[in-house]
C-alpha cells in the first residue's frame, strides 16, 4: 500500500527531489510542453543518476502505480506525465561527455538536444537530431529521430551506438550491438516500452558550419513549389535537405515588415556539403521561382538547430497529426492547399519533412522504424497560445489530415501522433510490431512501462 510511510522511505532514499500534489514545485514539475496537457500525477521523482532511476523504478513496480518517464517532456500527446502515478524525471541527467578521438557523445536520459549541439559543436560534430533544440534527446531517439541531417547521416537511431537502461526488473543493462541485441533493436524505434534509457552513446558527424535557412514563397506559387520540390527532393544528393512547410510569418524581426502574418508556403534548407559549393547548388533552386523572402546561408549548426525555437515555446496549445508519405500527386498537392488557405492561426503549420537519402538505405526490418521506403514523413500542426483556440486549431488539423490520409502510406511518425490507439501503433511498426511485442514479453512482460505508444507483450 502506498502510505505516508512508504513515501517518506522513498524520499529518503534518493538523492534527487521528490515531489508531491501541494509542493511548492509541484506545477512546474508537472508542466510538459503542450500545455493542452494537465496531469496531475501521485509523485514525481527528480532522478539525480542510476541509483535513484532503479530506486523509482522498483518502488513504481512494487507499489503498482502507473509509471511515466520523462526526458525533454516534449512529446505532443504528453506521454511525459501520467494522471495519479509516479513520474520518474530525468532532467537533471542531462551530461554531455563529447570523445573527440572517437567522434562520440555519452549523453544523459534526460538531455535536450541544445545541451547536445552545444556540446559536439565545439568539436566540429554534430548528432543527427530534429529541428527544434528544446526537445528532449530520449523521446526523439527511442521514436526514431528525424531533421536536418537525416538525408546524409540517417535518422537518429541510425548513429546510436548503445544505451544503458533500467528494467522492469530494476536491473541495469547496457544494449548495444554486441550486447542484449535483441533489446538494442528494440530500443532503436520501439519508443519508451522496454525501460528508462539512463545513456545513450552517439556516433556524432562532421559538421559545424551549414548552409541553411528558410526561403519563403507567396501562397500563389505553392503549387508549382511543391511540383517543382517533390521532384527535386526524390532525385537530391544525401547533402541537402529541405523541408516543405506552409506558415504564417511570425510579425517581428528578423522578418520584414510587409511580409507579418501573411500565409507562405517555405522551405526551410540544410546543406552540409563544401560551403563554397553552397551558392552554386542552389542557384537553380533560386532560379526557378525567386523567394519573396530568402533566409538561406552560412550558419552553425548549433543556431539552425534552435531558429524555430523563439516561435515555438513551451506553453502553447498544441495538437498534430501525422503520416509517412510515399508520393504527392497533384490530387494530393489541391487539398494540401485548400487546407493551407486555412491556417487557423499564427503557429499553425504543415511540414513534409523528407526520410529518404540516407535514412532510406537501411532496410525496413534493420531497425522496428517500419517506413524506410517513404519519402517523407507528414505532420499538421495546429497551434496556438491561447487555450480558447484548441479547439479551432484542433479541428484544422483532424479535417486535413483526414483528407490527405487517403494519400498516405499507411502508418506515421510514432513521434508525432497523440492517442490514436492500438490500430495506428500496428499500422505503424508493420511487420516488426510482433518482433517487438515479443522483446516486450521478454524485458516488461507486465507491461510496468505503458505510457507510451504501447507495444503489448505477446
Ligand atoms: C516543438 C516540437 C518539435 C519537434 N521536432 C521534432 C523533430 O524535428 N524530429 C523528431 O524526430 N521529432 C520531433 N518532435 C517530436 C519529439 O521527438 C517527440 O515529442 C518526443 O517524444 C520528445 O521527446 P522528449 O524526451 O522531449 O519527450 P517526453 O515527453 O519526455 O517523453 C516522450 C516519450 O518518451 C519516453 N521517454 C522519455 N524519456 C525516456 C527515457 N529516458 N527512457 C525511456 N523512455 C523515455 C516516455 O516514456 C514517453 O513515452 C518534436 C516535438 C515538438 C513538440
Amino acid at each position: 500500500m502506498l502510505n505516508e510511510a512508504a513515501i517518506a522511505a522513498f524520499r529518503a532514499s534518493l538523492r534527487g527531489d521528490l515531489i508531491e500534489a501541494g509542493d511548492a514545485s509541484y506545477d512546474a514539475a508537472r508542466k510538459v510542453y503542450n500545455a493542452m496537457i494537465d496531469r496531475r500525477p501521485r509523485l514525481i521523482a527528480c532522478c539525480a543518476d542510476v541509483a535513484d532511476v532503479m530506486t523509482a523504478v522498483n518502488f513504481g513496480r512494487e507499489h503498482k502505480l502507473v509509471l511515466a518517464i520523462r526526458g525533454g517532456g516534449h512529446n505532443g500527446g504528453g506521454l511525459g506525465v501520467c494522471y495519479d502515478g509516479l513520474v520518474i524525471d530525468l532532467s537533471s541527467i542531462n551530461y554531455v561527455r563529447v570523445d573527440p578521438k572517437k567522434k562520440t557523445a555519452l549523453v544523459g536520459g534526460g538531455a535536450l538536444w541544445r545541451h547536445v549541439d552545444h556540446a559536439t559543436h565545439a568539436f566540429g560534430l554534430a548528432v543527427p537530431s530534429g529541428i527544434i533544440s528544446t526537445t528532449g534527446v530520449a523521446g526523439l531517439t527511442l521514436g526514431g529521430g528525424i531533421g536536418y541531417l537525416t538525408r546524409r547521416h540517417g535518422l537518429t537511431i541510425d548513429n546510436l551506438l548503445a544505451v544503458e537502461m533500467v528494467l522492469a526488473d530494476g536491473r541495469f543493462v547496457t544494449a548495444s550491438a554486441k550486447e542484449n541485441a535483441d533489446l538494442f533493436w528494440a530500443v532503436r524505434g520501439g519508443g519508451g516500452n522496454f525501460g528508462v534509457v539512463t545513456s545513450f552513446l552517439f556516433q556524432a558527424q562532421p559538421v559545424h558550419t551549414v548552409y541553411g535557412g528558410p526561403m519563403l514563397w507567396p501562397m500563389e506559387d505553392a503549387a508549382e513549389i511543391m511540383r517543382w520540390y517533390r521532384s527535386f527532393i526524390a532525385k537530391a544528393p544525401n547533402d541537402v535537405y529541405g523541408f516543405f512547410a506552409f506558415l504564417a510569418v511570425p510579425p517581428g524581426p528578423p522578418f520584414p515588415e510587409h511580409l507579418y502574418n501573411r500565409k507562405m508556403c517555405g522551405i526551410v534548407w540544410c546543406y552540409t556539403g563544401p560551403l563554397k559549393k553552397a551558392e552554386k547548388v542552389f542557384r537553380p533552386i533560386r532560379k526557378f521561382k525567386a523567394p519573396a523572402l530568402d533566409m538561406a546561408g552560412p550558419i552553425p549548426h548549433p543556431v539552425l538547430q534552435s531558429l524555430h525555437d523563439g516561435v515555438y515555446p513551451p506553453g502553447l496549445q498544441w495538437y498534430w497529426k501525422a503520416d509517412y508519405v510515399r508520393t504527392l500527386p497533384d490530387e494530393a498537392i489541391a487539398l494540401h492547399l485548400r487546407y493551407a488557405a486555412k491556417l487557423p492561426s499564427l503557429h499553425s503549420t504543415m511540414h513534409l519533412y523528407p526520410i529518404n537519402g540516407a535514412a532510406g538505405r537501411v532496410k525496413n526490418g534493420a531497425t522496428p522504424w517500419s517506413y524506410r521506403d517513404a519519402t517523407w514523413a507528414e505532420v499538421i500542426v495546429g497551434v496556438d497560445p491561447d487555450p480558447a483556440n484548441k479547439e479551432k486549431v484542433a479541428a484544422w488539423a483532424k479535417e486535413y489530415w483526414s483528407a490527405l490520409h487517403p494519400y498516405s502510406a499507411g502508418g506515421a511518425y510514432i513521434n508525432f501522433m497523440m492517442e490514436e490507439g492500438q490500430q495506428r501503433i500496428r499500422a505503424t511498426y508493420g511487420k516488426n510490431y510482433d518482433r517487438l511485442a515479443k522483446i516486450k514479453k521478454r524485458y516488461d512482460p507486465a507491461n510496468l512501462f505503458r505510457v507510451n505508444q504501447n507495444i503489448k507483450p505477446h
